[in-house]
């Protein structure tokens, strides 16, 4: 799903693409957290892995 998140670690905000799936992981390219995203209600929710 497409959209914008907000890493809750050092708040940088990336952009994500539709190549993103529901429950994948992403590396936040400032500071190197992984973050787990999921969707619900057209939201993506951020958690640190
Ligand atoms: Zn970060």
């Amino acid at each position: 799903m497409k959209g914008s998140i907000i890493c809750p670690v050092c708040g940088y905000e990336m952009e994500v693409d539709d190549s993103i799936e529901d429950g994948e992981v992403v590396a936040c390219p400032k500071c190197g957290a992984e973050l787990k995203l999921t969707f619900s209600d057209g939201v993506i929710h951020v958690d640190v892995v």
